[in-house]
């Protein structure tokens, strides 16, 4: 941005003398190129007062404005350039430095009397918008604000409160610095003007409120300082860039000194300042005057907060010294010169404040966009969008896993001129730098992780293994306990009952118990066998539930003739009937449990009702409601009759499981009795044809009184050979598997979840379910 590197300007006025005041002496040198203003202090006067080795002090000013000096000429010449430049973007200041009366308001403001005696800032207003309305390349916008700061504290002096409330009453204004340093102020508002009359009326105000908070008690106008700040912003049509700039207009608070007095009752030159602030602004343009100063005590007051850009900074600025050069003033003039000089050594830097306004940034980027994009489509003869396909995407994955895998160093990854392909390829890269195990899984890592998968694969099955391992483990300790247990008893039976060696290779015993000596027939001795799981070879799972096909047609018509079948169908039907009941009485039990969930929601809703009722007409206190009762009732009655469905349910399924124990006794009976006369009729055969027996499997036995009675068994079925022939008769096949279902459904019923009559009710269903389990249990036990 364009700077300006100048010195501060300093100007010097001289007020005019009043009627009864005595003139001091002093000469004014405009000459260029360094105009000065001589000040003599009288003989007669440095008699102690001033320090008489000195006459005389010479002080360079940029120009001197003597006493006949007109207020537009003042504008012309102090107030007129710096209006320039702030209309061309640089921050302005002039103040006006002087002690009480020597005419800074009239200065900075003007004499409330005669138009001709406006001040700087209602002409200098007047020429901003003037400028601003001649200037139709630019769009400005323009606000004041209007700050006094009295006593440290600020006040904003265009907030209509002003009128209504007394000073100490208002917000204060308070400085707040950004994190780059730059001075904002809570509570000071800026208020628009978009003309000269907008503007006049705003300091009119300011001023008036300025005077209001003035009490003869405390001489607020001499004490405080004024800043009256004119914004300028301006952006030229269709730009982003906005400048913006500001004047600030500032009437100090008087610079007089106490005059202190001294040993010998001799006054002091170097009196302090009334006002604190002004010795705080003094501080800062001494140190500001010394070179290679790097600190700056801007925050000491809020006048050097504020004013911290006109001061050494960003910034066009301009001083005015107000003199007053009648006699008894000249200390005080002479000081204000003084003090002029040190400022006239400070170098600012004012900086073109332009700055990008992001909105319109955006809108003439996503222009410029557009028109490349446009210029991008004619050259290429594509249109581009601004996403990249997924297709695309798992090319550049692609692309840049064999980049990154090849060691080739000469090896480049290409993804052609294509920024957003060139983009994604860095911001992938970045992701595996930075998170090689998450984001870059697909690529380097990928191995690893798929590694890792197939470890943890492995670690899980080796758990399963162990698992199963320790099962088998258990099942076949289980297994030789039960074998051993079998064999005790039988070894106590065969004490009693010896000789049955020859039945050693009977084909009732299974391979698992062919080790194991024959069995007995005696009813007692059955008890006993049947405790310790007796089993048939065919039910067997050892031999797969196979025995030869002659031993199952043997079975089919032993079962058939035996009395106890006609009991086990006949219990086999009461089971099924018992079944459907306790599904009749579960569906019940939902029905009634629903009708119960009803009648409570109607309570519920009832209960919502009245309480509304009660809150919109509290006379009515919450009684009681007969509606309610009634429903009550309803429950208590629909609750007895699902405690009396529930408790015959529950009498039901003792009676099923009494029933279905009962069958299992019968079968294990039928089994029995088959076992028992297979072997005799063993025995029979042995005594016959010994050589037989010896192969059962092979045995082709005559069961006479059973062929008598099955008229679709032919002798070739009895004959284990015959398992592989095509003579085979299919029913007979189908014959012997149907031996296992029928048992099979009798005692599945619970466990098949289509036909669990299942109730609902958590308690009923639980108690079901425990049943099931608790049958199944049993019947694994036994089978
Ligand atoms: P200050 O603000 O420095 O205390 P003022 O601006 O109030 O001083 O001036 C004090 C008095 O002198 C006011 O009545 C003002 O009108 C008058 N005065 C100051 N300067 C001039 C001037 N250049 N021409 C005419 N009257 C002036
Ligand atoms: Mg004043």
């Amino acid at each position: 941005a364009a700077m300006v590197k100048e010195t501060i300007r300093v100007y010097a006025r001289v007020k005019p003398l009043g009627r009864r005041q005595q003139a001091g002496s002093y000469s004014v040198d405009n000459e260029e190129p360094l105009p000065s203003l001589e000040i003599t202090v009288p003989r007669d006067l440095a008699d102690g007062f001033i320090n008489n080795k000195r006459e005389s002090y010479k002080f360079k000013f940029q120009k001197i404005f003597d006493q006949e000096a007109k207020q537009d000429v003042i504008f012309d010449s102090i107030a007129k350039p710096v209006a320039e430049c702030v209309l061309a973007g640089y921050n302005g200041t002039i103040f006006a430095y002087g002690q009480t009366g020597s005419g800074k308001t009239f200065t900075i403001t003007g004499g409330a009397e005669r138009y001709s005696d406006r001040g700087i800032i209602p002409r200098t207003l007047s020429y901003i918008f003037d400028q601003l309305q001649k200037d139709s390349s630019k769009v400005y916008t323009t606000h004041v604000s209007y700050l006094e700061i009295y006593n440290e504290c600020g006040y904003d002096l265009l907030d209509p409160r002003h009128e209504a409330s007394r000073m100490e009453d208002l917000p204060k204004v308070t400085i707040m610095e950004d994190s780059d340093q730059n001075i904002h102020l809570k509570n000071l508002s800026l208020q628009q003007a978009t003309n000269e009359e907008e503007a006049l009326n705003l300091l009119f105000l300011g001023d008036t409120n300025r005077m209001i908070a003035e009490t003869p008690m405390n001489q607020a106008s001499s004490r405080s300082h004024c800043i009256f700040t004119i914004h300028i912003s301006s952006k030229e049509p269709g730009s982003a860039t906005i400048r913006r700039s500001k004047l600030h207009l500032v009437d100090l608070a008087g610079s007089e000194r106490v005059a202190k007095t001294g040993i010998g009752g001799h006054l002091l030159t170097e009196a302090k300042y009334i006002n604190l602030s002004l010795h705080y602004l003094e501080q800062v343009i001494i140190a500001l005057a010394e070179k290679n100063r790097s600190h700056i005590p801007y925050r000491n007051s809020m006048m050097t907060s504020v004013l911290r850009d006109s001061l050494g900074g960003n910034c066009m600025t301009t001083m005015i010294a107000m003199l007053a050069m009648d006699k008894r003033n000249i200390d005080e003039s002479i000081s204000t010169c003084r003090f002029a000089q040190r400022v006239a050594l400070i170098k600012n830097e004012a900086v073109l404040n332009e700055e990008i306004d992001p909105r319109l940034m955006i809108v003439q980027l996503k222009k410029e966009i557009q028109d490349l994009k446009d210029e991008l489509a004619l050259v290429t003869g594509k249109q581009r969008t601004s996403e990249l396909s997924q297709e695309e995407l798992l090319q550049l994955d692609e692309l840049i896993e064999t980049f990154l895998k090849d060691n080739d160093p000469d090896s480049s990854l290409d993804v052609g001129a294509d920024m957003r392909k060139i983009k994604y390829c860095f911001i992938h890269m970045k992701q595996i730098i930075n998170h090689p195990m998450t984001s870059g899984k697909k690529l380097l890592s990928q191995d690893m992780s798929e590694e890792k998968d197939s470890n943890e694969e492995l670690e899980k099955l080796k758990g399963l293994l162990q698992q199963r391992d320790n099962e088998i483990n258990i099942l076949v300790t289980m297994l030789k306990k039960e074998k051993k247990k079998a064999q005790d008893t039988l070894s106590q039976l065969n004490a009693t009952s010896a000789g049955y060696t020859v039945l050693e290779q009977s084909p009732s015993m299974s391979l698992e118990e062919s080790q194991s000596p024959p069995r007995c027939s005696s009813l007692k001795e059955e008890k006993v066998v049947s405790s310790s799981i007796p089993r048939l070879p065919f039910l067997s799972r050892a031999t797969g539930g196979k025995m030869s096909l002659g031993c199952q047609e043997a079975f089919e018509v032993f079962k058939r003739d035996h009395a106890d079948s006609i009991t086990i169908e006949d219990n086999k039907q009461l089971l099924k009937q018992r079944f459907d009941e306790a599904k009749c009485l579960g569906e019940k039990l939902n029905e009634v449990r629903n009708k119960i969930n009803h009648l409570k929601g109607k309570i519920i809703q009832r209960q919502i009702q009245r309480a509304a009722l009660a809150v919109s007409n509290p006379s009515e206190e919450l009684t009681f409601d007969p509606v309610e009762e009634n429903l009550r009732m309803q429950i208590e009655e629909e609750k007895k009759s699902y405690k009396a469905v529930y408790s015959r349910f529950k009498g039901l399924k003792v009676e099923i499981e009494h029933l279905q124990l009962l069958m299992e006794k019968v079968k294990m009976k039928l089994q029995k009795d088959f076992e028992v006369w297979w072997s005799e009729e063993a025995k029979k055969l042995q005594q016959e044809k010994p050589q037989m027996v010896a192969s059962p499997n092979t045995v082709n036995p005559v069961y006479p009184q059973f062929i008598r009675s099955s008229q679709h068994l032919s002798p070739i079925s009895f004959s284990d050979t015959s398992r592989d022939s095509p003579n085979e008769d299919p029913a007979v096949k189908k014959n012997s598997v149907t031996f296992g279902s029928p048992t099979l459904k009798t005692r599945t019923p619970p466990s098949s979840s289509t036909s669990i009559p299942l109730t609902g009710d958590s308690q009923a269903d639980a108690d079901i379910l425990a049943f099931i389990k608790a049958r199944q249990n049993i019947l694994q036990k036994k089978g």
